[in-house]
């Protein structure tokens, strides 16, 4: 066993190697459950961190096995001490995948999030109670999303058994639709309106869709009329989402609307120290101060500075320090560079796609034009401060609508899809060194 373990922590010092991104500080509580006969079985400590291996670190974990060892090797991700799938009816259908780095505690505090942490800690607490529904809205990237899981998180371990359901609205839209069209629009409400805690994410989607307004309208009053949680987020406040039925902007207004500002100074370099520390890299202050200096309102952008300077670290071998992070970042204080173009974008974009501009503002709607168009309008929301209508309008005149559902999908996207993610951050770096 010995010998196994020495075996597994380099296969381990090399998966870090492999991929500094997704390297975890928790890696370190990794262990074999099994390694004979070319199964590599790690035993993890929970579902979300054995959900998040398999979705982004599969592929390095073989690689590491089969480099240490010579052999052909499959790797499994288990979790320690399993226990039977909460949603064991429909597992693949209502499984709760929950991004393990997503809690409470990885979550900074500051004056610009105050109200939303406190308030998402006490439904925490007693759901259904407090504040119901809990509703919070801010601008892209400032933390809704991370909260909501934190809350699935807090509400899954005090209570085992609760039902949980936690999903884009944009995918209880298309179950919905779905629903109707397989003719199974009961079996649709009693999964929905039986549930403990329902966490719906970026409800503005709802606007411009009467009937899945109404069927989110029943759907909310079972909830509260039953006392169970609701949480909702928003890009904006209930009253601004566009088109939304005057019965459930007030509704969203019950019981705690809570806004997420973009952090201070202080809050990002509490972010950028937080960050580095969950992957496992201790950086100094001097080095996170001239992170948080450089990047302001978006704290994903802070991310992709770290993840630049881990990169660089990692290829040239030097520690992490002042002087490495401002050539790794670059002299011209790149990041600084508040406003990227609109056509810096599409310059990048279409050349990556080798398509042309006046495909993208065509009404061409195929695969291989829309998928640009969509990647468009995502960096330009990320990188820009054009609003949604004018964002459509350099893409042909689209309307935000369109703007705002290409920026729901490609965000989701370059969640679930490891290569979109890739290349947004590719994408992204690129443009910002005006390459
Ligand atoms: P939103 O849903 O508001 O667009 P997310 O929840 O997806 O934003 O957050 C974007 C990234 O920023 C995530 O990686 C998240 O962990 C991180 N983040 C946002 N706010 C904080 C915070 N206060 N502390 C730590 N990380 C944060
Ligand atoms: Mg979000």
């Amino acid at each position: 066993m010995q010998d196994t373990i020495e075996v597994f922590s380099e296969i381990l010092e090399r998966v870090k190697g492999f991929d500094p991104v997704n390297t975890r500080k928790w890696f370190d509580d990794l262990v074999v459950l099994e390694f004979e006969g070319g199964l590599l079985e790690v035993g993890c400590p929970d579902e979300a961190k054995a959900q998040f291996l398999r979705d982004h670190c599969l592929a390095n974990f073989t690689k590491a096995a089969q480099n240490v060892t010579g052999h052909l090797v499959s790797t499994k991700f288990s979790v320690t001490g399993q226990k039977p799938s909460r949603f064991s009816e429909e597992p693949s259908m209502w499984s709760l995948k929950l991004h393990p780095d997503y809690t409470f505690e990885n979550f900074v505090v500051g004056p610009c999030n105050r109200l939303a942490q406190a308030s998402c800690v006490a439904v925490c607490h007693s759901p259904g109670d407090t504040y119901n529904p809990l509703f919070l809205y801010g601008n892209v990237g400032l933390g809704k999303t991370h909260l909501q899981h934190a809350i699935c998180h807090g509400v899954e371990s005090r209570k085992k058994d609760a039902k949980i359901r936690f999903l884009s609205c944009e995918e209880f839209v298309n179950r919905f639709i779905t629903a109707i069209e397989q003719g199974k629009l009961s079996e649709f409400q009693n999964k929905f309106r039986t549930v403990d805690l329902l966490v719906i994410d970026d409800v503005q989607f709802l606007r411009e869709r009467e009937q899945s307004q109404e069927e989110f309208f029943h759907t909310f009053n079972a909830l509260y009329n039953n006392h169970k949680q609701i949480v909702l987020t928003a890009d904006c406040a209930p009253g601004e989402i566009p088109s939304l039925e005057e019965r459930l902007i007030s509704r969203f207004k019950w019981g705690l609307v809570a806004r997420l500002d973009a952090p201070s100074y202080e809050t990002r370099v509490a972010i950028v120290q937080k960050k580095a520390h969950l992957r496992g890299f201790d950086i100094s202050e001097e080095v996170a101060a001239y992170i948080a200096g450089k990047v302001h309102a978006n704290i994903r952008e802070l991310e992709g500075a770290l993840t630049i300077i881990y990169a660089t670290a990692k290829t040239s071998g030097q520690p992490i320090n002042l002087e490495m992070a401002k050539r790794a970042l670059g002299d011209q204080d790149i990041l600084a560079k508040k406003s990227v173009n609109i056509s810096e974008i599409i310059d990048a974009v279409t050349k990556y796609y080798d398509v042309r501009l006046t495909d993208l503002q065509s009404k061409k709607r195929s695969q291989s034009i829309a998928l640009p168009r969509q990647i468009c309008m995502y960096l330009a929301r990320q990188m820009t401060r054009h609003s949604l209508e004018e964002i459509g309008g350099h893409l042909g005149g689209r309307d935000h609508t369109t703007v705002l559902h290409a920026c729901g999908k490609i965000k989701d996207l370059s969640v679930s899809d490891q290569k979109m993610r890739k290349l947004i951050e590719e994408l992204t770096s690129s443009i910002r060194q005006g390459n």
